[in-house]
């Protein structure tokens, strides 16, 4: 059989190395990965891990030895750097150059930066990896003000551990509320309550000027001119897709490589699955590109089967987390199109769930502290579920 390469040794690329090898796969299989670390789980990052309370070493996804044991020969701290399609040859950084039969790309995404005055000062970081926790932690460590930029996921995540650990915190949002792009109004509104209610100092509607400091970050200037001090600023605004070695190779991308049901790019040779990806699906009718440990998992067993002669077809239903204090939020399913929802339970109990409905039929449920809930929706949304048939919180 000829070569399988990975590139990205992340949640994507380790599953495809396992599920090829559970597929029956026996030829050879390379795992390349620009990181100094085993594949590891990045939800922890932002959570547990930034908090102190786990090692970096019960992120990994897998033990040491499974690479060996599996016979995957995984190449960490190695970026490659181009992917001669005429040839079939990969660039590493160091110069190398290697062969591949069939190529996965699984390079996951980038933080993405704000073209800001002051963006480049000490102390001024994004959360992308093991080595940003570990330079944020130290960053933190020594700060009594933090001021974290995007009401996203990550961002509100980070303000909860950083309140946690006693720090003043600003959190910035330009938008009118927060994590506006994936939740209805009334779910970021029990999440301004929230923060604001342990003390964060949540600002929405709020430009930024420039980043203050003389070498050293001091704090935020504010398009009304006041400044937010703050001696480490996170800049939480969304990531972006690595595709640019895609692009460059002449592989068709469009914020994501473009990939069809069964993984493959527009080269034959050439498949893609995770956060770098981008895919039509059937179920919401449009391209999408998901950013999720299930999206990561789901995608990597589909290019795996193709890869080994499968007949596949990845439309998943998605599903999401996020945890803020004692707070765990779940998402099924995605929610943009809604005309209806119907909340269920208690937000002031914290134990409460919004349905979303198009036309009649369940399409999305966003629980709070409801796990039962999440999963039973995860079970019938797809299906015919109609209102009149929502279960107990
Ligand atoms: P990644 O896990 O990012 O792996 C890609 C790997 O490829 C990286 O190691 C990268 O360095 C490497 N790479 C890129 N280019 C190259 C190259 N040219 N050569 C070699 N290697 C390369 N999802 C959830 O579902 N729930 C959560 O609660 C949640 N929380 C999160 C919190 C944080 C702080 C972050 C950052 C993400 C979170 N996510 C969460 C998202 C989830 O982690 C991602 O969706 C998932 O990791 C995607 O897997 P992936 O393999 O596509 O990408």
């Amino acid at each position: 059989q000829e070569e399988i390469v990975i590139i990205g040794a992340g949640q994507a690329g380790a599953q495809v190395a396992q599920s090829l090898r559970q597929g029956g796969f026996e030829g050879p299989l390379r795992l390349i990965g620009d990181e100094p670390h085993l594949p590891y789980q990045r939800p922890p990052l932002s959570k547990k891990y930034l908090a102190g309370e786990i090692e970096a070493d019960s992120l990994l996804l897998r033990p040491p030895a499974f690479f060996s044991a599996n016979d995957i020969d995984l190449v960490p701290g190695n970026r490659v750097v181009s992917i001669d399609r005429g040839t079939k040859r990969l660039r590493l950084e160091n110069g190398d150059t290697l062969p591949y039969g069939k190529l996965v790309l699984a390079t996951g995404t980038h933080a993405r930066s704000l073209r800001i005055e002051g963006a480049d000062k000490q102390g001024v970081l994004t959360l992308r990896s093991i080595a940003d926790v570990d330079s944020i932690r130290e960053r933190l460590a020594n700060s009594t003000r933090v001021a974290i930029i995007g009401a996203g996921y990550i961002g509100l995540e980070v303000a909860a551990v950083a309140r946690g650990l006693g720090k003043e915190v600003s959190v910035i949002e330009a938008q009118d509320r927060p994590m506006k792009r994936v939740v209805s109004e009334t779910m970021s509104a029990f999440f301004t309550t929230l923060h604001r209610s342990k003390g964060i100092d949540l600002r929405l509607n709020t430009g930024i000027e420039a980043i203050e400091g003389n070498g050293e970050v001091t704090g935020v200037r504010l398009a009304s001119g006041e400044t937010v001090p703050a001696g480490l600023v996170l800049i939480a605004v969304g990531a972006e897709p690595n595709d640019g070695l895609a692009a460059e190779a002449g592989v068709e991308v469009d914020n994501g490589i473009l990939v069809d049901g069964s993984g493959q790019t527009s080269d034959p040779d050439i498949y893609a699955a995770g956060d770098c990806t981008r895919f039509y699906s059937n179920r919401y009718k449009r391209s999408v590109r998901m950013e999720s440990v299930q999206n990561a998992i789901d995608q990597a067993k589909i290019v795996a089967q193709a890869l080994v002669g499968q007949d596949v077809d990845y439309d998943p239903l998605p599903w999401f987390w996020s945890d803020q204090y004692d707070i765990k939020l779940q998402i099924a399913g995605l929610s943009d199109g809604y005309d209806d929802t119907v909340v269920v339970g208690s937000p002031e109990d914290h134990k409460f769930y919004v349905a979303y409905l198009k036309a009649g039929q369940l399409i999305a449920v966003d629980s709070i502290n409801a796990p039962r809930s999440h999963m039973m929706a995860r079970r019938v949304i797809g299906e015919t579920w109609r209102e009149g048939l929502l279960p107990e919180a």
